[in-house]
């Protein structure tokens, strides 16, 4: 529900957080942080250009008692374990916490400057999903390979995805190699094994899962939405050339799973209250979902309305001085096909266990013009058309020193805009050749 945490006049006592772009008080995303002397790590909360150490804060016994274990623990599961009205506890504690000038004296100590802390991946994550919702990318991606039948039929029915890797799953900053792979080259008749030549990013959202459903227990559509304990960015870096040879019949496996990255704060589904909204009507002779997909409260608000961009620099952009080019624009709303709650819905239809921190990717989100595609794959379509860069380079698929860097603000009237800092990653070559 949206309450007094979503006030867009509320002030933090943090003066970086009253005009910050990303982490005012209305956001308060959470994550794990290693404290700049080098102690263990622990989970914070962003506020401004600071992290408030919520494992001190709790010691103090400033938080509610049914926090303190979770909040003593190096990951996120434990709290997202806990029962939804336990966890939004926490939310209300620290806005009153860091809205309350009194306040000041005791938590002020509890601060550390963001910029001298690492974070690290904010849950131990049991598995990971993802999904294939972004019904423009799902079109575009298909005309490449199938121009007289870009969407497959069941793409109205079926939430798409596939069971994806968990252990190589990274944080923002990680370094990303290129993998290699087996390829068949056009026109050749045997694959060969090398460094992949068209290795690409897709932009996307991850949902990280709270609570558990027993195995053999569907999640009903009108309580999915709780299982999401909250969002970040996600990067399914991807090999273009391994995913074409290896893919039939069963999908993507080598091609998708040497890298992802998420983003290091968790926007919490309490923060994101004010900017639910109705998914986009689906159009004239697309079947309506199944019957266990629908929900009248997730067909007025299942949706989110967040706004997402891609960025590249390269080697030379940054020794140059150059920004990061913007390489696309797109939002969820005109993306995703699928609501969260449907993706969790229908994951669990056949009894599938979720656990806390298991993390579900959405699918590229693309928007319907091709100049907001989320991946290169369509930027170029295929790799034909070059994109140029600041400082006379181009690119089809990325080389090595690239650096690409996600974002997302969910903004609507009314409401003060909430960011979910950066995704960010550079290929570095192929360890081993
Ligand atoms: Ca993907």
């Amino acid at each position: 529900m949206i309450d007094y945490t979503h006030d867009p006049a509320a002030q933090s006592w943090v003066e970086s957080a009253e005009d910050h772009p990303e982490f005012p008080v209305q956001n308060l995303p959470l994550g794990v942080f290693i404290p700049a002397d080098g102690d263990a790590p622990r989970i914070g909360t962003a506020i401004g250009n600071a992290i408030l150490d919520l494992k001190a804060l709790a010691a103090t016994g400033l938080l509610p008692d049914a926090l303190g274990a979770a909040l003593a623990e190096p990951r996120l599961n434990a709290l997202f374990a806990l029962p939804a009205a336990t966890r939004q506890t926490l939310r209300h504690a620290l806005f009153e916490l860091l809205t309350d000038a009194a306040q000041e004296e005791t938590v002020a100590p509890h601060l550390h400057p963001a910029a001298d802390c690492p974070l690290t991946l904010p849950f131990a994550i049991g598995d990971y999903t993802d999904f294939y919702v972004g019904i423009h990318h799902a079109r575009a991606v298909g005309a490449l390979f199938r121009p007289d039948n870009p969407l497959l039929p069941n793409y109205h029915h079926v939430p798409i995805g596939y069971h994806g890797r968990a252990s190589s799953v990274q944080v923002c900053g990680a370094p990303v190699f290129r993998p290699n792979g087996q390829t068949l080259v056009p026109g050749a008749i045997k694959p060969t094994f090398g460094p992949t030549k068209r290795l690409d990013y897709e932009l996307e959202l991850g949902l990280w899962v709270a609570g558990a459903n027993p195995l053999g227990t569907p999640v009903p559509i009108s309580t999915a939405w709780e299982r999401i304990g909250g969002l970040c960015l996600l990067n399914d870096w991807s090999a273009r050339d391994v995913q074409a040879w290896e893919y039939q019949p069963l999908g993507p496996f080598l091609a998708k799973n040497f890298a992802t990255t998420v983003s290091p704060w968790v926007v919490t589904r309490e923060a994101l209250e004010p900017f639910r909204t109705a998914p986009a009507p689906r159009t004239a002779g697309e079947p309506d979902p199944l019957p266990y997909l629908r929900d009248p409260a997730d067909a007025a608000t299942g949706m989110l309305a967040i706004d997402l961009e891609v960025r590249l620099d390269t080697a030379a952009m940054r020794r140059a001085g150059l920004p990061a080019h913007l390489l696309s624009r797109s939002t969820t709303g005109e993306a995703m096909h699928w609501t969260p709650a449907q993706l969790v819905t229908h994951h669990t239809s056949g009894g599938c266990n979720l656990a806390p921190g298991d993390l579900l990717g959405t699918g590229t989100l693309s928007g319907r013009d091709p100049a907001a595609s989320g991946s290169l794959l369509e930027l170029t379509q295929g790799g034909r058309n070059r994109i140029e860069l600041p400082g006379d380079e181009t690119r089809t698929f990325l080389e090595d020193g690239d650096r690409v860097t996600l974002r997302a603000a969910a903004r609507r009237e009314g409401f003060r805009t909430i960011g979910f800092g950066t995704c960010a990653g550079i290929v570095l070559p192929s360890p081993v050749n």
